[in-house]
């Protein structure tokens, strides 16, 4: 289920930048020795702070994050929809990827120059959408035709899905995304079938100036993006890349001293996995005690069962039922004896959809 999140954006915005700080950050990554894995593809684990109070109340040999995999997908240039240059293998590798993490310039530097000569944030995301709106327009119009054809001889799907396409094809010839539409929940599969660009969900990250990290709002830029990110249903964070790919290579005591006087609880890189792991709609249960205490990410609305087969197909095969305990209980009742003679240890079975924050022990047969 390793889901990911591909990182786009016009040449020299801080793309790089942010992606070795993914890389630095994964490469501290204690307990996975992982075997050679793509070299556009950075692991992270993702910030919990629950696990260290779990590992203080029931005490582990170690503790385990969960992780998240960005994809660096190479630059794109204006004409990328009429294949020009790497502009077919661009918009496949944005195919590949469940989320689109859509980077922009938002600081200010003679230096460096910016391919359209001047910092127009704006400009940068309408570049590349234009160019995902173009290759969606393509698709969704051929279809269009054949469907329309099926549709005529009423054939069922054939008509759900001509609807779809009517509501789409106007949008996308207006220059906007599909993810700007509001889909009825019977609408969404049909959506997801047609495999858009512009239908994936997107984060814009506003690469803003150091001096602007501890408040985004204080950057000219920054406001910019989030109001365009507001205007088709997405989410805008304003980080620092080169300030991130400097604090990933400190380690943690150091990187404490350094948000400190930044004037941050947190830092850009975390603020980015957070956002993108809940852009995909991911949630995460633990497991706790004895050899580790361990964070495991499922989706949304995953039932007991599934949930189970993410530790292991087994689990899900052999389910017999689950004993939950919600963080929240475990934090304020301080133990599990505690949490028992409250009466919140649950016994759930196959039909229980897993919460944000349950700790799970699964009981199973095989
Ligand atoms: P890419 O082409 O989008 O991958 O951009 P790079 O990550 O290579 O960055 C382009 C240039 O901008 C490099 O010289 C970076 O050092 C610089 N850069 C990246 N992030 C920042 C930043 O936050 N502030 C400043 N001043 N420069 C940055």
């Amino acid at each position: 289920m390793a889901l990911t999140a591909g990182i786009v954006g016009l040449p020299n915005v801080g793309k790089s930048t942010l992606f070795n700080a993914i890389t630095k950050a994964g490469a501290e990554m204690a307990n996975y020795p992982f075997a050679t894995i793509d070299p556009n593809v950075g692991m992270v684990e993702v910030p919990d702070k629950r696990l260290a109070r779990i590992d203080e109340i029931i005490p582990a040999k170690k503790i385990i994050h969960t992780t998240f995999e960005f994809t660096d997908i190479a630059g794109i240039v204006k004409g990328a929809s009429k294949g020009e240059g790497l502009g077919n293998k661009f918009l496949e590798n944005i195919r590949q990827v469940d989320a689109i993490v859509h980077v922009v310039r938002a600081f200010d530097d003679d230096n460096i120059t910016s391919v359209t000569g001047v910092v127009d944030p704006l400009d940068d995301i309408e570049t590349i959408n234009n160019e995902l709106v173009l290759a969606d327009l393509e698709s969704v119009t051929k279809r269009y035709d054949r469907v329309e054809k099926a549709a005529r001889s009423k054939d069922k799907t054939a008509v759900e899905e001509f609807e779809v396409l009517k509501k789409i094809k106007p949008v996308l010839e207006e220059g906007k995304p599909a993810r700007s539409i509001d889909f009825s929940k019977e609408e969404m599969p049909i959506v997801r079938g047609l495999f858009l660009l512009t239908a994936k969900p997107i984060l814009y990250v506003a690469n803003i100036a150091e001096e602007d990290m501890a408040n985004p709002e204080s950057s000219k830029y920054f406001k910019i993006v989030e109001d365009y990110a507001k205007s088709e249903n997405a989410q805008a964070i304003g980080i620092s890349a080169r300030t991130e790919e400097e604090i990933a290579s400190l380690d943690d005591d150091e990187r404490e001293e350094f948000l400190e006087a930044e004037g941050v609880s947190e830092s850009g890189l975390d603020k980015l996995i957070r956002a993108s792991y809940k852009l995909l709609g991911l949630r995460t249960f633990f497991t706790a005690g004895g050899k580790e205490t361990r964070a495991w990410t499922f989706h949304e609305g995953m039932k007991a069962p599934q949930v189970a087969g993410v530790i292991h197909s087994d689990f899900e095969r052999g389910f017999i039922r689950a004993e939950v305990t919600s963080f929240d209980d475990l934090d304020s009742y301080g133990s599990e004896q505690a949490v028992k003679e409250a009466g919140r240890l649950r016994v759930e079975g196959k039909e229980y959809v897993v919460e944000d924050g349950d700790i799970i022990e699964f009981r199973f047969n095989v």
